[in-house]
């Protein structure tokens, strides 16, 4: 037996066995739902890597690949029977095709850009600063202040225009509620999540010494995250640099719905809208927040969510996540597409979310169906609604 060392090195040589072969993954997996060939499913998978395991198959070019057509949406391991950590795998065989030298172009090109730039879009730290263009005047003194609330962008909230109202919102927000806050401004890098998804688990090191070292220095206690895959990679710090990572670490909706539940946000009757909440495969399957975000769309009044089938812990992935949506754009679409019509059979003329991945995602799959919904984050539903007051106000969005 040809057993292959990667496995070993990460205590994962034992999963292609555990596997009944019950098949529940791949009825979960939304690209063998696309593309319908076991071998792109994960207990196909599963099975390629026993034969390669066992001297009868090849570790080449053609399975390096259909490694990379995966979302990482953890759908796969949330069914798993055996409780094998799918993802985990996932991952790990991606080192694997690192370190054999078949990345896929995109995904290398993402961690060349990681490594030159300290983004994923190949930007560079000014940058980071478009976003506050046209509120300069309130964010310009929060920028590296000592603060106990930090808030973390990302890098696709930084350096995407379509999603810069995003972090205006949640400024809008926090000015709003009064908030102690600080933000990074051109100081903040990549959280390294596609370091992780691209196998270069030490990668991921660096970037956790840099982050950590710029929040403890300005007194932070919590930590607030547009992006879910941010905070997953946040949580994991502590694993990468072993030691203890004691910062609260908190969604925008959980966030916010503090603020709700504390008083400090008030909002006003809205003209009615029916609205459907998509939950991200991170927040809620790895993160567990389902709640929070409907709590908050319940608070505002005239506002009424109606739920997506499926949702929560069994939702279906926008396809944008793990690069997938560099690695193959088109499958990438195509299962935002599949997810897009899950809202469009609903009653409801907008999709709330809290990932930037699916926001984008959706605004692309509404241009590939011609489904017309408006897709907001959280944020913004939230900044819209609220109650004028002194603090902050219309200026801050
Ligand atoms: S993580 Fe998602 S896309 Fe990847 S194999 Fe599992 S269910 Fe399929
Ligand atoms: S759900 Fe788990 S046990 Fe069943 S086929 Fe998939 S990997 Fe194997």
């Amino acid at each position: 037996m040809t057993k292959m060392d990667f496995l070993e090195r990460y205590g994962q040589e034992d999963e292609p066995y555990v596997c009944a072969s019950c098949g529940n993954c791949t009825l979960v997996c939304p690209v063998f739902r696309e593309l319908k060939w076991e071998s792109y499913g994960p207990r196909g998978k599963l099975h390629i890597v026993k034969s390669i395991i066992e001297g009868e198959g090849e570790f080449g070019e053609d399975f390096a690949h259909k490694i990379f057509l995966c979302n990482l949406c953890e759908h796969c391991t949330s069914v798993c029977t055996t409780g094998i950590s799918l993802d985990r795998f996932w991952e790990v065989a991606r080192a694997e095709v690192r370190q054999r030298g078949l990345m896929p172009k995109p995904a290398q090109f993402v961690l060349d850009s990681l490594k030159a730039r300290g983004d994923i879009m190949w930007m560079g730290s000014a940058d980071r600063l478009l976003w506050m263009e046209d509120i300069e005047a309130i964010v310009k003194d929060r920028v590296m202040k000592s603060a106990k609330v930090a808030y973390f962008l990302g890098c696709n909230v930084s350096l995407k225009s379509q999603l810069h109202d995003v972090a205006r919102s949640m400024v809008k927000i926090m000015e709003y509620a009064e908030v102690d806050y600080t933000i990074l401004g051109d100081k903040e890098i990549c959280c390294g999540a596609p370091l992780g998804w691209a196998g270069n688990f030490e990668g991921i090191n660096e970037m956790a010494e840099k982050n950590l070292e710029l929040i403890h220095s300005l007194g932070v206690e919590t930590v607030v995250f547009s992006c879910p895959s941010c905070i997953q990679t946040w949580s994991e710090y502590s694993r990468y640099l072993k030691e203890e990572n004691d910062l609260e670490l908190l969604t925008t909706s959980q966030y916010i719905n503090r603020l709700v539940r504390e008083g400090r946000l008030k909002f006003d009757e809205q003209p009615m809208v029916t609205v459907t909440y998509h939950d991200s495969c991170i927040s809620a399957r790895v993160l567990k927040v389902t709640e929070e975000p409907r709590e908050i769309i319940e608070d505002i009044p005239g506002v009424y969510n109606v739920e997506m089938t499926p949702s929560r812990q069994s939702t279906r992935c926008c396809g944008a996540h793990g690069l997938l949506d560099v690695v193959d754009p088109v499958l990438s679409s195509r299962i935002a597409e599949m997810r897009l019509r899950d809202a469009t059979v609903t009653p409801a003329s907008r999709i709330i979310t809290e990932c930037p991945r699916c926001i984008l995602a959706f605004d692309l799959a509404k241009f590939t169906t011609g489904y017309d919904m408006k897709v907001q984050d959280i944020t913004q539903i939230v900044a819209e609604s609220l109650s004028p007051n002194d603090v902050g106000g219309d200026e801050a969005k």
